[in-house]
């Protein structure tokens, strides 16, 4: 396990409130139907990164490859239109736990194709993009919350989603 990056279990729910000092994504008042389009925008960016010779290489052993950022993300993806569906269709549903470095090691994302990386980035990003363009009015309000009791609406819990794929653009440099 030495060879891991650490587990990153900093909580990022702040980048709601603040420009990322980081990344200087600024998601606030950001609505769902425009980050449909910057996630539909950004499967190509992250498809160029690895069509790049040190595609399947960490810069340093602790830091993510870009493939190992993109099957992140498309994971991420994933899960974050689960919980969406879930907050349209349900009372204040509480999230199973998604723990992102057990699922990196666990999908070994190292050891996946960069093509089947991309194809299945594009997937998810565009059924996540779907369900975005479909919310409307009241159902952005709707709450939902994290296993560890961090409260989100639909609306939130894009945003939060949009930071973490565009953060992960700004760490391979896409
Ligand atoms: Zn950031």
């Amino acid at each position: 396990m030495s060879d891991q990056p650490t587990p990153d279990s900093k909580d990022w729910t702040w980048v709601l409130d603040s420009v990322c000092d980081e990344c200087r994504q600024d998601v606030r008042g950001l609505e769902p139907r425009l980050i449909a389009g910057l996630v539909r925008d950004s499967v190509p960016r992250f498809a160029a990164a690895l069509r790049r010779p040190d595609a399947c290489t960490r810069p340093s052993p602790k830091v993510w490859s870009p493939l190992e950022y993109c099957a992140h993300v498309g994971d991420m993806y994933e899960v974050m239109n689960q919980r969406l569906e879930l907050i349209v269709g349900q009372e204040a549903p509480k999230f199973a736990n998604w723990d992102q470095d057990e699922a990196a090691l666990r999908s070994d994302y190292a050891a996946q194709s960069p093509r089947l990386v991309v194809e299945r980035l594009r997937a998810t990003a565009e059924a996540f993009a779907v369900t975005l363009g479909t919310l409307r009015g009241a159902q952005l309000e709707r709450p939902g919350f994290r296993s560890n009791g961090s409260a989100f609406t639909a609306a939130t819990l894009a945003r939060y989603a949009w930071h973490d794929a565009a953060h992960h653009l700004h760490d391979i440099g896409a």
